[in-house]
């Protein structure tokens, strides 16, 4: 007979593997259903490696053992914690910002028990969703009125779709930003139902370039943050304050998408100058909206501010139902809400504040400890260890060009390659994300948190020296 008729006849059944001792034992803890779809799929990979040639013995221990590997992967959560080594701040892949202890506190109780979500406890009545963080924005940012929906995004289409359907929407062609992953401005205006009406170029735009283009159909003068690229050189961009008079002038509406939206001067601790929500609410501006887990650093949201008469326009917006923000949410962005009474507080409490902030001295200090825990677990002929001075970026469209002074430890592995190191860390658990630069791995230590240094050696030990996912 063929050598591969033999060898699939040398198959075991399914049944057969059922009464495994190995089988048995991982019966006890995961869902039958879970274990026979991987004795399956193992059996029909190994049929196909068979039939292709690819296979040239049957081994029963190997096909337990993938059936083991297959259902532990599948029992695995797919959304699971990562260790963030490449030193973006706000990383847009990752998951932003992270949550202070308050919030993360306070969205498990809301969680665990019922809630006043929509009860007005004084009234002893329906309430609202909106009166748990609105006047604390308004407190905070000296705004008249306030709401929150589930992101930006939603907020920029939610207010253009209020408040200028139908109408002409001024903007400067050099602001008509592209975030990513499909958000683009004359896009989210065209679904919105309003009429972009661009103006000036894409380096310079003047005041008259606005007044020129109102007309009749005209309901907004509208500026976006360019918060993910700079334009330098000869450039010319109309200030909030002139656009706010022009609106002013012409009773027309002025909007700002603020992007990721700040409550703290960070020129007072050495950065570059992006306006305060504070600042662009004094302008007198009519409405402004901004993310939650940007530079704020609270749970995904959009939060929008403004004027009484439109932000009331804005929450009866039927709309608004599809892109209402959930109590936990809700939750996590009161909290941190509550930590920006206290600037200190915020500065501390809040990861993505904590982590733009880390004193340099500090960063070297947990780079010297993480090398430190790598030396103890490889010797130089294993592993190429060093410490280097490096620049780490805010990201999530916060703050562009801003580079942060850090350090990283470099890593180079004697035998195997740095891209399958790389590959092999992005696998482990939990998985390691850091960035291939000169042919090492690098790990910038400001993402990284303390509790996490220790964690790293281990990975590492386990990828070179065990077989996890060497296959
Ligand atoms: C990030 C950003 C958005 C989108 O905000 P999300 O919270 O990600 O939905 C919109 N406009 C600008 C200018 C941004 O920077």
């Amino acid at each position: 007979m063929e050598k591969k008729q033999l060898l699939l006849r040398a198959l075991p059944s399914v049944d057969e593997l059922l009464r495994e001792e190995a089988i048995l034992k991982l019966l006890s803890q995961s869902p039958r259903k879970l274990i026979v779809d991987a004795i399956r799929a193992v059996l029909d990979k190994k049929r196909k490696e068979i039939l292709e040639g690819k296979s040239q013995e049957v081994q029963k221990v190997n096909i337990l053992k993938a059936v083991i590997s297959e259902v532990r992967h599948k029992g695995k959560n797919h959304l699971c914690r990562v260790i963030n080594a490449t030193g973006v701040v706000v990383h847009t892949n990752l998951g932003r910002s992270l949550l202070a202890k308050d919030a993360i506190a306070h969205l498990v109780e809301v969680a665990q028990y019922y809630n006043n979500l929509e009860y007005d406890l004084e009234k002893g009545r329906r309430g609202t969703r909106y009166s748990h963080v609105e006047e604390l924005l308004c407190e905070l940012t000296g705004a008249e009125a306030a709401m929150v929906v589930n992101n930006n995004a939603g907020a920029v289409f939610l207010v253009l779709n209020t408040l200028a359907y139908g109408k002409k929407v001024i903007i400067s062609r050099g602001q008509l930003v592209e975030i990513g992953g499909s958000f683009r401005i004359p896009d989210v205006m065209a679904r919105s139902g309003a009429i972009l009406k661009e103006v000036g170029t894409t380096n310079r735009t003047h005041l008259y370039d606005y007044e020129d283009a109102i007309d009749e159909e005209t309901a907004m003068l509208m500026k976006a943050h360019t918060s993910n690229y700079k334009i330098i050189g000869f450039v010319k961009e109309v200030s909030l304050k002139d656009l706010v008079s022009l609106g002013r002038k012409y009773n027309l509406i002025v909007y700002e998408d603020l992007g990721s939206g700040n409550f703290i001067d960070f020129t007072r601790y050495g950065l570059e100058k992006e306006p305060t929500v504070q600042e662009v609410i004094g302008s007198g501006l009519d409405v402004v909206s901004f993310s939650g887990d940007k530079l704020l650093g609270g749970p995904q949201a959009g939060i929008i501010l403004g004027k009484r008469e439109y932000v009331e326009k804005i929450k009866k917006n039927p709309i608004n139902r599809a892109l209402r923000i959930d109590k936990f949410t809700l939750a996590g962005l009161e909290s941190t809400l509550k930590l920006y009474r206290d600037e200190e507080l915020a500065l501390r409490e809040i990861p993505t504040l904590r982590f733009i902030f880390t004193p340099l001295d500090l960063l070297r200090r947990r780079a010297q400890r993480l090398c430190r825990g790598l030396k103890k677990q490889f010797t130089p002929e294993e592993l190429i260890i060093t410490i280097k001075t490096d620049v780490s970026k805010v990201g999530g469209g916060a703050l562009p060009g801003l580079a942060l002074p850090t350090y990283v430890v470099s890593i180079r592995p004697k035998r195997m390659s740095v891209v399958e190191l790389e590959r092999r860390v992005r696998f482990a658990e939990p998985p390691l994300i850091g960035r291939i630069e000169e042919e090492m791995l690098y790990l910038d230590v400001r993402t990284i948190q303390d509790e996490e240094v220790k964690l790293i050696p281990e990975i590492i030990k386990k990828v070179l020296r065990g077989d996890e996912k060497g296959n």
